[in-house]
């Protein structure tokens, strides 16, 4: 199989959301699948429509184009705000969006009568984590704006924590939530469909709560795909952590000194390396023959395992890359990952199974150099 590849374990994507669906329902809860860091993968797509979301959701428009041409009928939402140069596309295929700019709303308006139907619009409200949204104070008149255009329907009110500048969704910033969409029943004399209440950062709080007060849908991606909640990270309980692997290809495998030797500059990404870095003496191999480099003082260097994987900063975020247990990840460059491996060393040609985290995802995913297997599909 070619290297480097993504597996995607589809029955392990389904399980988490279907865990996800199972507890949220529990308290009155719909999940929106979201396939952003899958740039809108129909494979993920359908199997999060399989384990039970009500609806998916991305941020960009061509993720929801690839999905509906893959023949995906769910409703979706564009959970960022559409661009005005985008509405056109936007009314063709989402049905709803998030909202924070009444000059969007106002095109989309347009874009939705030009096209004869109708666009659902959900107003995203700022509680404090500054990314989108109208401030509470101008959410009433926001409100009343879309309901005077034709071709869109205001569905709902929404928030975004955790985002920008990690504030948490706790208790009092759903209950401020709550309290608007209460209040804005009241003064505009509708109910509203839909109130989202945030993404995988809200996972504690549904857990810890007493009540869930009017938040009746959660936009979730990082928990399904990764089985961890984002405010720390935490694994959640019977998750699975696994979903998606970065599999890679040895291609120099030898015993080398542990440390650099020669005059030290930037390396390609202008950083300096520090030398005395302590994973790499704890590494450092037993074999120090005496006619090896000489090192700084006139000393021997040690030497130690080091392998090299053709995987690079062109198809993966090194921070994001967790190598299996006893293997350090040294560096990488553009081009080659060097791995400390302790005593083994590992053959060129075999393979290397790495972790990734939510960054790591997004840029394997959309690294032209790494293919995406799917494993393990419902049907
Ligand atoms: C990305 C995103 C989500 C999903 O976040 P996860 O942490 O992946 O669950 C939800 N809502 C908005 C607006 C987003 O941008």
């Amino acid at each position: 199989m070619s290297a480097p590849r993504l597996e995607i374990h589809l029955d392990r994507v389904h399980h988490n959301a279907r865990a996800l669906v199972r507890q949220l329902a529990a308290t009155g809860i719909s999940v929106t699948g979201i396939t952003k860091a899958t740039l809108g993968s129909p494979e993920v797509a359908r199997e999060m429509l399989m384990a039970g979301v009500g609806d998916l959701g991305d941020s960009r428009i061509e993720n929801i184009e690839r999905l509906r041409n893959a023949g995906i009928t769910s409703k979706m939402m564009l959970i960022r705000s559409p661009m005005t140069s985008q509405v056109d596309r936007v009314v063709a295929s989402a049905d709803v969006s998030l909202n924070s700019s009444l000059e969007v709303i106002d095109c989309l308006s347009v874009a939705a009568v030009r096209r004869g139907c109708i666009h659902g619009v959900v107003l995203m409200v700022e509680l404090g984590d500054l990314r989108e949204g109208f401030l509470a104070a101008d959410i009433e008149a926001a409100a009343r704006h879309t309901l005077d255009l034709p071709g869109v329907a205001l569905r709902g009110i929404g928030a975004n924590l955790a985002c920008q500048n990690g504030v948490m969704p706790d208790d009092q910033k759903m209950a401020e939530l709550s309290l608007i969409a209460t209040e804005l029943e009241a003064s505009l004399g509708m109910s509203l469909e839909v109130v989202t209440g945030g993404n995988s950062a809200n996972l504690d709080w549904v857990n810890s709560t007493e009540g869930t007060g009017r938040v009746n849908n959660l936009r979730l991606g990082e928990s399904i795909l990764l089985g961890c909640e984002t405010l720390h990270r935490r694994p959640l309980a019977g998750l699975r952590t696994d979903a998606i692997e970065l599999v890679a290809e040895v291609i120099e495998s030898a015993i080398k000194p542990m440390q650099p030797w020669g005059d030290v500059a930037q390396n390609a990404f202008g950083e300096f390396v520090s030398q005395q870095t302590p994973h790499l003496r704890a590494d450092a191999g037993s074999s120090r023959p005496d006619d090896g480099p000489v090192g700084p003082g006139g000393s021997h260097l040690e030497f130690g395992a080091r392998t090299i994987v053709a995987l690079g900063r062109q198809d993966v975020d090194p921070d994001g890359l967790m190598a299996p247990a006893g293997y350090h990840v040294l560096g990488m460059s553009s081009d080659h990952l060097v791995l400390s491996t302790g005593p083994q060393t590992l053959a060129v040609g075999s393979e290397i199974r790495f972790g990734l985290d939510y960054g790591a995802v997004l840029r394997a995913m959309t690294s032209p150099f790494v293919d995406q297997v799917f494993l393990g599909a419902s049907v």
